[in-house]
């Protein structure tokens, strides 16, 4: 009797949590996506002595880390990265297959997120934008359609496209910083008709101005800083108005010659300023706070402007990452008093990584090399006079990818496939190339693994060019000075992928993971729909 007396009283308890549990869906009450603009995986190892224990390395300690992700596609551009980071697919198949492409149809060049349908809020210039070249869903779509569009999504950057494309077709506001006088977050009426009063108080203080009027020193002495290259070298560029490129960098007297609050976005207090912003944010929207989950995607830019510039070696670097590593702490540190620990769920990770500056790499006997686009163009007038009797059949050249003039070719009674495969074969005749595919055998070839296999998840039938070149490792079409990035080389597809918070299992993995992955591995957390255009897969171990 006292044996079914248990069993009957084990078994209304299990009824009765069943029941509690299955009422609601156990949910985080928000997601921060964090993307840190051109983050090369091995900034995590080289700077690690310099790291404190609450920000990057808490993540590792406590998250769950991927240490072989990879971005699968080329360009490694930052509007294609974020877009594939939240649509789990590649440009194949969301359409966004650069920061800039030529328009085959209107024959012109586009900018990703342009759109003279809508108006700036803010300012006067720089908000006539929306995702309409987007062409899937993202996983911060799907969480809205998935709670009958409650919940907010709310998206913010230094860039517009950073901003605007991880916030998807539904985002309730994206916000990115318009520099020169004006040192103001802004947005388009893509999403609203005016802003929210909390954004003009914070554009209204003196906020961004107080990162202006002070002198970039490094954080720690600089002699401590014994993981980055020589502080005057010859593979960085200055600011316009200084006589080297070194410590301290005077920022209030140096604006005036750099686009006035535009020089703060080559400086890690382009990152203070947009986690200022955020933390405003979660406070005025009430982030975290209501009955649905809601998203705030963060992508810090100047990471990427400072490397630019300064290139991956360089004591600014250095000292970027260092400071971001504080702030990313006092960012967490906020999260857990505002919204509490154990009710969010927070993602890192890159857009895309970058090259070592080519001539440093020089400088050290390895390959690195530059391609003139000046020569490369006298090159290939001369061999199309050679084979064609002309010297323009190329409609466009941009990101590694020629686009032909199709009726010309036809006029002169000749086939655009053929005219491709002769261009394709003359091209890999120059200095600096490794690859040139044509359109067609992007079409009739599948490459299920390397380097072509980037390039045709880059590919796209509709929007992309008729004949794509790839060039070696190291080389590249840019200033002697700084880094770049756009390959499909590990050095440029090579970045973090850290989960940290509710529902993340602790641990790493080692196994290559696309980056594509990310959204499925939210969508499965959040129970939610896939993006529609979805090409990754869970990443299980990461998970509860
Ligand atoms: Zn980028
Ligand atoms: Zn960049």
């Amino acid at each position: 009797m006292k044996k079914y007396f248990f069993f009957i009283l084990f078994l209304l308890c299990f009824l009765t949590i069943s029941a509690q549990n299955n009422k609601k869906l156990d949910r985080p009450k928000l997601v921060v996506g964090i993307v840190v603009d051109q983050m090369r995986y091995d900034y995590l190892t080289r700077f690690y002595e310099k790291y404190g224990d609450d920000g990057f390395k808490l993540l590792i300690r406590d998250g769950f880390s991927c240490e072989n992700a990879h971005f699968n596609y080329i360009p490694t551009y930052t509007a294609v990265g974020h877009t594939s980071v939240y649509t789990g697919t590649t440009p194949s198949m969301h359409g966004i297959i650069g920061n800039d492409w030529y328009d085959k149809t209107i024959k012109k060049s586009i900018y990703c997120v342009d759109d003279d349908n809508f108006n700036t809020l803010g300012t006067e210039n720089g908000g006539k934008k929306s995702p309409k070249n987007l062409l899937t869903t993202t996983i911060t779509d799907e969480l809205r359609l998935a709670q009958n569009m409650q919940g907010k999504t709310i998206s913010i950057s230094i860039k517009d496209r950073s901003a605007i494309l991880p916030g998807g077709h539904t985002a309730n506001a994206a916000y990115w910083f318009e520099g020169e006088k004006e040192g103001k977050f802004i947005s388009s009426t893509y999403y609203m008709q005016e802003l929210p009063n909390w954004v003009d108080v914070f554009n209204n203080s003196k906020t961004t101005k107080k990162y202006l009027n002070q002198k970039w020193e490094t954080y720690y002495n600089i002699k401590t800083y014994t993981e980055s290259i020589d502080d005057d070298n010859a593979f960085e560029e200055a600011f316009n108005g200084e006589i080297a490129p070194v410590f301290p960098h005077d920022l209030e007297k140096l604006s005036k010659d750099n686009g006035g609050y535009d020089i703060l976005k080559a400086t890690p207090f382009g990152n203070s300023i947009v986690i200022d912003f955020a933390k405003e944010a979660i406070k005025s929207e009430k982030l975290g706070k209501g009955e649905f989950t809601d998203f705030l995607a963060i992508s810090f830019s100047s990471t990427d402007y400072v490397g630019h510039r300064f290139g991956v070696d360089s004591k600014e670097i250095e000292d970027t990452y260092i400071r971001l590593d504080k702030d990313i702490a006092d960012f967490i540190n906020y999260l857990n008093e505002s919204v509490g620990k154990g009710n969010y769920t927070l993602f890192l990770t890159a857009d895309h990584a970058a090259v070592q500056v080519p001539s440093y790499l020089k400088s050290l006997k390895i390959p690195g090399a530059y391609i003139d686009s000046d020569n490369f163009k006298v090159f290939l007038k001369e061999r199309m006079i050679a084979h064609f009797k002309t010297d323009d059949l190329i409609e466009n050249f941009s990101n590694y990818q020629f686009f032909l003039d199709k009726e010309k070719i036809k006029a002169l009674n000749l086939n655009v496939n053929e005219v491709a495969q002769i261009l394709a074969d003359e091209i890999i005749t120059y200095e600096g190339i490794h690859n040139t595919v044509t359109a067609q055998t992007m079409q009739n070839t599948t490459f299920p693994s390397g380097i072509l296999h980037n390039l045709q998840n880059g590919y796209n039938q509709k929007l992309s060019g008729d004949i794509l070149v790839i060039p070696n490792p190291a080389t590249i079409s840019y200033s002697k000075t700084g880094s770049t990035h756009g390959s499909g080389f590990s050095y440029d597809t090579h970045v973090p992928i850290i989960f940290y918070g509710k529902g993340i299992q602790n641990g790493k993995s080692r196994d290559f993971i696309p980056i594509i992955n990310i959204a499925p591995t939210l969508a499965n957390l959040l129970q939610v729909e896939f993006p529609n255009g979805n090409s990754g897969t869970i990443i299980k171990e990461a998970l509860k």
